[in-house]
């Protein structure tokens, strides 16, 4: 089983900024997620102007499923300077709406610090649905 060291030395792994048209920037973040079946994907930011961008979960969370896998057991985005940092509310509800079971993956939100995606996203919105 990977560490949360390990996983956060391969989120960083996959940073390499690159500016854009309109200076916006691709692969300020990374992020790696480890699934179910204990296999890591990993995935950049692209930030683009029109919000058409997304965050480094969102790719991550694509490759995992052209793996057909939906369900992840840890997940972890870094920024450029190697700080660990929480997902956005946009993020928390995509892991979330990907697999029910996500509510328990364990999301590193900073170094030393790890928490269950349910913890992240109290008084959902579809809890009685
Ligand atoms: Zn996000």
């Amino acid at each position: 089983m990977i560490t949360n060291n390990e996983l956060i030395d391969k989120a960083k792994s996959i940073i390499k900024p690159k500016k854009m048209k309109h200076g916006f920037i691709a692969s300020d973040c990374g992020c790696a997620l480890v699934t179910a079946k204990d296999n890591v994907f990993l995935g950049v930011s692209i930030d683009t102007c029109s919000s058409m961008g997304f965050c480094s979960e969102h790719s991550a969370i694509a490759a995992m499923i052209t793996n057909w896998e939906y369900k992840i057991k840890k997940i972890v985005a870094v920024d450029e300077d190697g700080m660990v940092l929480p997902p956005c509310g946009r993020c928390r509800e995509f892991i979330h709406q990907i697999h029910e079971d996500n509510l328990d993956a364990d999301v590193i939100v900073k170094n030393n610090k790890v928490v269950k995606l349910k913890d992240l996203l109290p008084y959902r919105w579809d809890e009685n649905l």
